[in-house]
């Protein structure tokens, strides 16, 4: 879904002249879609969105295509009684969550998702959740959080689930290593023998697997983020007396060398030990790589602001796999969570800050890139131009982290540049 705002002319930032800040038509999904990964983490988990049909068909058809068994997530349609004012909306959200819950006993914890529709009738999903828990008396947790367009980009919607969980962790001083932003299980595992094996005892993740089973939090806790989409998350877990590590993302080899080091370094791990137990894995990752290098070097590539990863993943391409680097789009800029990985960009790079995605358009028409990273309503319309295009929205469901996974996620840009070659002899 798009989402209309006015335009403003651009504004570079006098402190930071490769940096062009854009205000005006967005072209990005709502944090609505972080629902399809985050109900794959937490199988005990529900998300409920309160909102109309076409947020309904935004999440059926994002999550589509990965339905297995029954669905964790549905929709709550504000139909039009409701939108004008004529019927009580809070009588009919608890009787619709009451008939969820005596269908679906296994449901531990429910979500409310708001929307741009409840926000726009003002329908409170806070006191809602509130007096839902009274009512279950326990039996479930009943939370709430945002993923309307109106205030959220589509990754922004996980930050806003983490936030809704965290007031329900635990006060706990003991030292741990506590890894924030969902990864693939898999995925995660090996994090977890690799940090074990460094010599780091206690290592926990948010979202955990279950989500009843919340980590604790407080001065003991390092934070490490696996992504780079969880602003409001890493500083409230700083509220409650965690640490931030700083680090790039673990995206590619050295994003994920340097990710895992900083862990250690946190925890006082001999260098000698890190580079012992790294260094295997870093050779292996880079002979992965190579094939894709060869097809990615040289190429040039834009990014659009879409997924809040463009900055550690334009890193990783450029440094790792030798792509020029037209412009970054980022939706917004973390300047302290994007600190270490753009430090690693080459001198200059252009960086742009929100969107105006006619203006933005243009640039992309003028520059001819070889690849476009973008969101799925761009990418039609710039290959019937022509262009080789690649969605932003694989690189959230995708297992994509850590130096085992940099030649599938170089794949992942290969791919469509390979496609385009053979479409071009055709
Ligand atoms: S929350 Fe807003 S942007 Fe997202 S699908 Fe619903 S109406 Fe569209």
């Amino acid at each position: 879904m798009g989402v209309s705002i006015t335009a403003t002319p651009p504004d570079t930032d006098p402190a930071s002249p490769d940096l062009l800040r854009e205000s005006g038509q967005r072209e990005v999904f709502c944090g609505l879609t972080s629902i399809v990964w985050l109900h794959r983490r937490m199988p005990d988990a529900f998300f409920l969105v309160v909102g109309s049909r076409t947020c309904a068909h935004l999440v059926q058809s994002a999550a589509g295509v990965m339905i297995f068994a029954e669905p964790r997530f549905g929709t709550a349609i504000l139909g039009e009684r409701d939108l004008a004012g004529l019927a009580d909306a809070n009588e009919e959200l608890d009787r619709l969550v009451r008939d969820l819950l005596q269908r679906r006993p296994e449901i531990r914890t429910l979500f409310l998702v708001g929307s741009c529709p409840s926000e726009v009738i003002k329908l409170d999903l806070s006191r809602a959740a509130e007096r839902l828990t009274t009512q279950l008396a326990g039996r479930v947790r009943v939370l709430n959080y945002s993923g309307s367009g109106i205030e959220t980009t589509f990754t922004q919607g996980e930050d806003n689930a983490l936030q809704a969980l965290l007031p329900l962790m635990p006060a706990k001083e003991e030292s741990q290593l506590l890894i924030v932003g969902t990864l693939a299980d898999a995925v995660e595992d090996r994090f977890v023998a690799l940090f074990e094996r460094l010599g780091i005892p206690t290592v926990r993740s948010l979202p955990p697997r279950r989500s009843t089973e919340l980590p604790p939090v407080g001065p003991g806790t390092r934070v490490l983020l696996a992504q780079p989409f969880l602003s409001g998350t890493a500083r409230a877990l700083q509220r409650r007396g965690a640490q931030l590590i700083e680090a790039p993302y673990p995206f590619g080899v050295e994003g994920s060398r340097d990710w895992m080091a900083a862990a250690a370094a946190a925890f006082g791990v001999d260098p000698a030990r890190v580079a012992e137990v790294l260094d295997p894995l870093v050779e292996r990752g880079r002979r992965a790589l190579a094939p894709h290098r060869a097809v990615l070097e040289g190429k040039r590539l834009f990014l659009m602001p879409d997924s809040q990863m463009e900055i550690p993943l334009a890193r990783f391409l450029s440094r790792e796999c030798g792509m020029e680097l037209v412009e970054v789009g980022v939706p917004y800029l973390d300047r302290q969570l994007m600190a270490a990985d753009r430090a690693l960009l080459p001198p200059g790079t252009q960086i742009s800050e929100g969107q105006d995605v006619e203006r933005q358009l243009e640039r992309v028409r003028a520059a001819r890139p070889d690849l476009v990273v973008c969101g799925l309503g761009l990418a039609n319309p710039l290959e019937a131009e022509g262009m080789a295009t690649k969605w932003s929205i694989e690189l959230v469901f995708s297992p994509i982290h850590g130096c085992d996974q940099a030649g599938d996620l170089a794949e992942l840009f290969a791919r469509p540049l390979r496609r385009h070659a053979l479409l071009s002899f055709a």
